[in-house]
């Protein structure tokens, strides 16, 4: 199979998907749940694709297309290959919530002085971390890589391929707990980014305000601290959320810098002080970090605030989790607005504690004093006994808000990707 390396130094990057061949790629032949790659080799060469490799014997052609015993291993070994190939820094994030909004707000940081290569969007498993790393060019300077993980195991797989020389854990919550089983397996499988980084000698970025990170820290590592706490290396706090972030920083020489975000949420300020820790750890200029995290601007249906002719939206349409949405829910709370409403919408793949999750949701809203409705069958299930507004899907909720028109409100639409709640921004 190593032999076969030496196909990507030919190319020019590697793809797996057919539709976005391009000329002189390598194409990998992947299985996903509706597709084989291995029928799609010979059309990935008639594109204009120098090499294919598949792992279907019987599409092989030993010229342009050859055969592995698994393509997916395949793509992890070549990707981890040719990290080790070169010699720069990986930084590698993972944590519950907050990874890729850490990761960008620390590109847009290192970019200020480096050449920074950086996972796209959300490609953070078991194939995008190897494609990703696959784009790696001797020009860059430092990589920065988001590590996803939905049951054990998977952090310890991202890290054996991209083996990271620094390390962020954002935090520790609850998602994606049908596949981890229980809390302490997501404990172990996140910390399974700390083992890897004490092996290989590398250094730590620490979330001090998260007591598990903490407990779990490995005490023979390097690490650089951030957090609320002035003992942290970098510490700092929140000065408004009116309702972007304004917040203030002290650094290594005791100077306190102010930044004006274009971002919302009381959770973005640490994953704006991890930026800020891994930047001044590579000696990014206090000016440059000040600038680089004034200049970002979400995307995605990420914590993004809209306005419409209406009203204002706050937007986190992308995904939600306990932990998210409580900390969506408080940092609405303590912004300073007169009219405030929130929709939110079910969160999804929460296992068999599904609707006491639910439950704390509602009853958190009625602690904050908050106003609004949910959305989701499940949520939908608990609405007699609580008493709340609660419609069955989007299209129901878009009905009411066709005929109740709210107007000058600053509304909070937070859910699960598959409840769609962006789909209301139209209406509202
Ligand atoms: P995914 O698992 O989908 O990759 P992620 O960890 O990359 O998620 P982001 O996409 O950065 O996380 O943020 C998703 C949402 O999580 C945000 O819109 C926000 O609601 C919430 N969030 C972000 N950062 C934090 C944080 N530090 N603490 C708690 N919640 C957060
Ligand atoms: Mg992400």
């Amino acid at each position: 199979m190593t032999e076969l390396f030496k196909l990507f130094y030919d190319c020019g990057q590697v793809s797996t998907d057919t539709r976005k061949i391009e000329y002189n790629d390598l194409f990998i032949a992947l299985k996903g749940e509706n597709f084989d790659g291995n029928e799609y080799a010979e059309k990935a060469i008639e594109k204009g694709a120098k090499y294919a490799i598949v792992d279907d014997q019987s599409k092989a052609d030993n010229k342009q297309i050859f055969h592995v015993e698994n393509s997916l291993v395949f793509l992890q070994k070549l990707a981890e290959h040719h990290r080790k190939s070169l010699d720069i820094p990986v930084i590698g994030i993972t944590g519950t919530n907050g990874k890729t909004t850490t990761k960008e707000l620390t590109a847009a940081v290192l970019s200020q002085k480096y050449n920074v290569l950086f996972t796209e969007g959300n490609l953070n498993n078991h194939i995008g971390v190897p494609l990703t790393l696959l784009k790696l060019t001797p020009e860059h300077e430092i990589a920065i890589i988001e590590m996803g993980a939905s049951k054990i195991g998977d952090i310890k797989e991202l890290t054996d391929i991209a083996h990271p020389t620094h390390g962020i854990i954002t935090n520790i919550g609850h998602a994606h707990i049908e596949g981890f089983g229980s809390p302490k397996n997501i404990v172990k499988t996140k910390t399974e980014l700390y083992k890897a980084i004490e092996e290989d000698e590398g250094r730590l970025f620490i979330n001090v305000e998260d007591e598990v990170l903490i407990k779990h820290k490995p005490s023979s590592c390097p690490t650089s601290t951030y957090g609320l706490r002035e003992n942290a290396d970098i510490s700092g706090e929140i000065l408004a959320l009116d309702p972007m972030l304004s917040f203030e920083w002290k650094t290594s020489e005791n100077r306190k810098i102010k930044v004006q975000t274009q971002i919302i949420g009381k959770y973005n300020f640490l994953n704006m002080l991890a930026a800020i820790c891994i930047g001044s750890h590579f000696k990014v200029e206090n000016e440059s970090i000040k600038s680089a995290l004034e200049n970002y601007k979400p995307s995605n249906n990420r914590s993004q605030v809209e306005k419409t002719i209406n009203n204002t939206l706050i937007l986190d349409a992308y995904n939600a989790n306990p932990t998210s949405v409580k900390s969506a829910l408080e940092n609405f709370a303590e912004i300073t607005s007169e009219n405030k409403l929130f929709v939110i919408g079910d969160m999804l793949e929460l296992g068999e504690n599904t609707l006491k999750y639910h439950q704390e949701v509602i009853d958190l809203c009625k602690t904050l004093n908050l106003q609004g409705m949910f959305v989701g069958e499940i949520f939908s299930q608990l609405k007699d006994k609580n008493e709340i507004l609660a419609f069955k899907n989007t299209e129901k909720a878009k009905e009411f808000f066709e005929t109740a028109s709210p107007k000058d409100n600053l509304i909070l639409l937070k859910g699960s990707r598959g409840i769609g709640l962006e789909k209301l921004v139209k209406t509202l």
